[in-house]
């Protein structure tokens, strides 16, 4: 068994770290709120004080963090001007799991390898429900046995284990992945509320449509409709997902990413200007498939 830092225990984090724990590790966990340490500690794992408490002792790491800025704050230590990599012993395995841009997941890498590290970018796949269940897809890139040896560990949070390539390859398979999520998560909602406005059932619309060549994940797993699904953010009134603001900068990535390379994404820049506008309207905390209200009509006020 493993002796395993996690940091950063929100959405996702939280579920893969009890899964860790679930599998017999000693998880040390560290984040800032304290709510989701206590959760964790519930699930199994051990508190830590501080990132580097959770650190002491372990030959593998894991962060979970919400975008490149933290992940550099927390590795390079840009904002503490602490380093803790440097607090970790020669040969240890450094796993980011979070989305984040290619340049930090180069940079964190490399420093981690200046100092005899081994690194690995993760992304994962598969919303939160995917991460209680330990059925995630992780996307990884970095040395072929840095993957390797990290597999068992991934094997306890996800089921489909895939190495897109060298260093940075896992955020870039990922960006593609989130930009088409969000293309479909937005036309699914657009073709429901559609048929919905001309007397459909939204039920019976989604049976349809997912037996038909319209079938997409959005739809069938995480459909964005209030009342057709259980266990998915828009049955509980679309809180606990994948919040809209990390989906807006999950599509900032993939433009970015396209704007290195020429590359036109007409159907994401559209993606990306309608999920901002929907978190400019105050949506940013709630689940990215509320992009649904988007499409309703609202009473007017005249
Ligand atoms: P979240 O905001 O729920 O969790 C992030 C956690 O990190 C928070 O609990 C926060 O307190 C903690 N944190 C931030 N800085 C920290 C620091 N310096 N030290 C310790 N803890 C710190 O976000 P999430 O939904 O869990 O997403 C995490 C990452 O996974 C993001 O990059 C996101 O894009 C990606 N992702 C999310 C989903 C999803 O469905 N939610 C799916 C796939 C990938």
């Amino acid at each position: 068994m493993t002796r395993i830092g996690f940091i950063g225990l929100g959405n996702m984090g939280g579920p893969m770290a009890a899964n860790l724990a679930k599998a017999g590790h000693t998880v040390q966990v560290f984040d800032l709120v304290a709510e989701n340490i206590d959760r964790a500690i519930a699930a199994g794992c051990i508190a830590a004080g501080d990132a580097r408490e959770a650190l002491t002792g372990c030959e593998v790491v894991i962060s979970m963090l919400p975008a490149g800025e933290h992940v550099r704050s927390l590795w390079l230590g840009e904002s503490a001007g602490q380093d803790l990599l440097a607090a970790l012993p020669v040969g240890a395995l450094v796993i980011d799991c979070s989305t984040i841009d290619v340049d930090s997941a180069r940079q964190v890498g490399e420093a981690a390898r200046v100092r005899g590290l081994r690194f690995i970018d993760a992304p994962v796949s598969g919303g939160v429900a995917g991460a209680a269940a330990g059925t995630l897809t992780f996307i990884v890139g970095g040395d072929a046995a840095d993957f390797e040896a990290a597999k068992p560990l991934l094997a306890c949070m996800g089921q489909n284990l895939f190495h897109a390539g060298a260093l940075g390859a896992g955020q870039i398979a990922k960006m593609c992945n989130n930009m088409l999520l969000a293309i479909h998560m937005a036309g699914t909602a657009e073709a429901l509320a559609l048929g919905v406005k001309e007397g459909l059932d939204p039920a019976v619309l989604s049976t349809i449509m997912g037996k038909s060549s319209g079938n997409n994940w959005s739809l069938e797993r995480y459909n964005p409709w209030p009342g057709v699904m259980e266990n998915v953010p828009a049955a509980r009134n679309y809180q606990g997902g994948f919040m809209t603001r990390l989906m807006v900068k999950d599509l900032g990535l993939a433009m970015a990413l396209a704007e290195h390379g020429h590359s036109a994404v007409p159907m994401g820049a559209l993606a990306r200007n309608l999920f901002n506008l929907h978190a400019a309207q105050g949506q940013g905390s709630r689940d990215f498939s509320s992009i649904v209200e988007l499409y309703l009509d609202k009473q007017d006020p005249a």
